[in-house]
């Protein structure tokens, strides 16, 4: 018997014909990278999509996120940061020489949670990175004040929030800076690519040149750089996909009340709940079972679903504390909230065209088996 398998996410794509359209010229010009047409014009439609004041595109999220620590002169001492994240997070800022200091998270949203931050700064914080982890946005306002207070830069692991609004802001706009991941299984993808937005408009130059081998005019060379460009190709896949990604929105909205209906009301299972000032963008649907109520675990869910050829992920586990590269180097902090949550967490496939049917099928496949054995 063959079965479809239902992935975690799938990419989105725009019609093809409209992407050869859009790469057509690139066969004239010749010009296929180092900041051409596509990228400009990539560059400024986002800027204004995101309503950033400076925004600069990358070759993919990570290498954002590490121009952007460099670009801030971030270089030695601690960042404070969440352990619920993807790895990238974590190894940004053990690449660029600094060192994680992990704060817990909040039980229900998963974000950092800022009332634990200020017991984690020592004389050597430099920063903090939060992550807006599926979306949700963190408490902005307060790690602001912790921020201002000890003189802290603030950049935001925005990879998962791309188009979010925020108390009547962009979500971008928070801090000195964001980072936004274009890989193919966001909200938006530029095959791979990312973006970071700021608020310091004499940080575009230094950025560029950081993100160019360390220079932005001929012959001269005052950074160390790298290569993180976004080519003219992926800048032209950029474009298709942004004319989609409003209705691909209203799409993962559906989806995400179809399970958030279906999975409701269940003693020991939990569902992400967006605040009311937030204009989510769908990105994700994670949901937390709690095996002590419901006599199944996250990985009894996990393995069901799996040999129905529902591809479900344990996003976020493990915590990136736990990573030998990290634990090999440094005294790792207790997070015993992010700790059980790492344990219960499962992302369900949430993607445009997912069929709601397929939501469905789903849920009754989780709902049986909590039956099953309760
Ligand atoms: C995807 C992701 C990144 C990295 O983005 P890439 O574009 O794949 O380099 C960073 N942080 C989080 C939380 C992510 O999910």
């Amino acid at each position: 018997m063959s079965q479809s398998i239902i992935p975690v996410t799938a990419p989105a794509m725009p019609p093809l014909d409209e992407f050869v359209e859009e790469i057509k010229p690139l066969w004239d010009s010749h010009v296929l990278t180092h900041q051409g047409e596509k990228y400009h014009t990539l560059e400024k439609r986002l800027q204004e999509y995101l309503g950033a004041d400076n925004i600069s595109l990358f070759a993919n999220g990570h290498l954002a996120l590490q121009v952007g620590l460099r670009a801030m002169g971030l270089t030695s001492g601690e960042v404070i940061t969440t352990p619920f994240t993807f790895a990238s997070t974590t190894q940004a800022i053990l690449e660029c020489g600094l060192t994680p200091v992990f704060c817990d998270i909040e039980a229900d949203t998963m974000v950092m949670d800022a009332k634990k931050i200020e017991a984690l700064i020592t004389e050597n914080t430099k920063a903090i990175l939060p992550v807006h982890v599926y979306g949700m946005p963190c408490d902005v306002e307060e790690i602001e004040r912790i921020a201002q207070k000890y003189k802290l830069k603030t950049i935001y692991d925005a990879a998962h929030a791309f188009g979010e609004e925020y108390r009547g802001h962009k979500i971008g706009t928070y801090g000195d800076m964001s980072m936004f991941s274009f890989h193919a299984t966001k909200v938006f993808n530029t095959v791979e690519g990312g973006a970071l937005t700021f608020s310091d408009t004499m940080l575009y130059d230094k950025i560029y040149a950081i993100r160019q081998f360390g220079s932005y005019e001929v012959d001269e060379y005052p950074y160390v750089g790298t290569n993180a460009k976004m080519t003219e190709v992926h800048a032209a896949m950029g474009l298709c996909n942004l004319r989609y990604v409003d209705e691909s929105i209203i799409k993962r909205k559906a989806i995400f009340e179809e399970y958030k209906r279906s999975l409701a009301g269940i003693n020991g299972l939990s569902t992400l709940s967006y605040p009311k000032e937030l204009l989510p963008n769908y990105s994700y649907f994670p949901v937390l079972f709690k095996s002590e109520a419901l006599g199944i675990s996250r990985d009894d869910v996990e393995r069901e679903l799996k040999s129905k050829g529902v591809l479900a992920r344990k996003y976020f586990y493990p915590l990136t504390s736990s990573f030998k590269a990290v634990t090999d180097r440094f005294e790792v902090q207790e997070t015993p909230i992010a700790e059980k949550v790492a344990q219960e967490v499962l992302c369900l496939p949430q993607y445009p065209d997912l069929p709601l049917s397929t939501v469905s099928d789903i849920c009754e496949t989780i709902l049986g088996l909590i039956k099953g054995r309760s």
